[in-house]
């Protein structure tokens, strides 16, 4: 039998009182981006990682459901290059925001937001803030810590013999992998190339104030040649399994 789904809007509007009333009472809400990843994957790259993150950790972390992710976020150091879309930082919290205060209408006691694009950190972390000073009913926690994708990057990059710099911070090894396992059909592995990779992670900052085309022309912050499925299964468990950790500690610390 397969698991009941664990998304919102695959859900009727009385099985989600249902499960509210049994105690899930908890939901996550991926915060994506539609913006160019490379020669060789889909713009919808952040959103459809994002996608099966959340859905994992929520299984994880039980009594938890999974609201429909955002799929366009903050992305104007990608409009160099076609298709990408970007909202301003001030529509993206006041998209967020309401989606919050929607949730907690019904009964939900939290709502953690959980940005899985770099360029909507700020809008995040603004939208709980401002979520926190509103009092609203549900907990608005902000998943920002992101240890987790740095401990893949090395744990698992390293077992596949690709240096943290090949990894990743944008359509490298890691990203490339992932696509490559669960929506093998959207990546062409015949245009993966090797973009810039001496990168630190705190490359956040040069990226918005130069833009990825000039830190890269092919758009890719990464190695992509050696992607594999297999690796895109191990960087996602790695993930998963820490980011539920994290999402657990700050329930906990949120209840007490
Ligand atoms: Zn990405």
């Amino acid at each position: 039998m397969t698991q009941p789904t664990v998304w919102l809007d695959r859900m009727t509007s009385p099985q989600v009182k249902e499960a509210i009333n049994n105690g899930y009472r908890t939901v996550l809400l991926a915060v994506g981006s539609t913006e160019q990843h490379g020669p060789h994957l889909p713009l919808g790259t952040d959103s459809f990682i994002g996608d099966t993150l959340v859905e994992q950790v929520a299984r994880q972390l039980g009594k938890t459901l999974v609201a429909p992710t955002i799929r366009v976020g903050c992305s104007e150091h990608h409009m160099a290059f076609a298709g990408t879309m970007t909202l301003r930082e001030e529509v993206l919290e006041e998209v967020l925001a309401d989606c919050c205060r929607s949730l907690a209408r019904h009964g939900f006691r939290a709502v953690v937001l959980i940005p899985v694009h770099g360029g909507n950190v700020e809008a995040v972390e603004k939208t709980a803030q401002r979520l926190a000073r509103e009092s609203l009913s549900a907990r608005v926690p902000a998943q920002l810590d992101n240890s987790a994708y740095i401990t893949a990057m090395v744990e698992v990059g390293g077992k596949y013999d690709v240096t943290p710099g090949e990894a990743g911070t944008h359509a490298g090894h890691c990203e490339t992998s992932v696509v490559l396992a669960y929506h093998p059909e959207l990546v062409d592995m015949s245009k993966a190339a090797r973009g810039k990779v001496d990168l630190g992670f705190d490359s956040e900052e040069r990226l918005h104030e130069e833009g990825m085309h000039s830190l890269s022309p092919i758009g890719i912050l990464g190695d992509a040649t050696r992607s594999s499925a297999e690796a895109g299964k191990d960087y996602m468990e790695c993930m998963v399994s820490r980011i539920a950790d994290q999402i657990r500690e700050t329930m906990a610390g949120l209840l007490t």
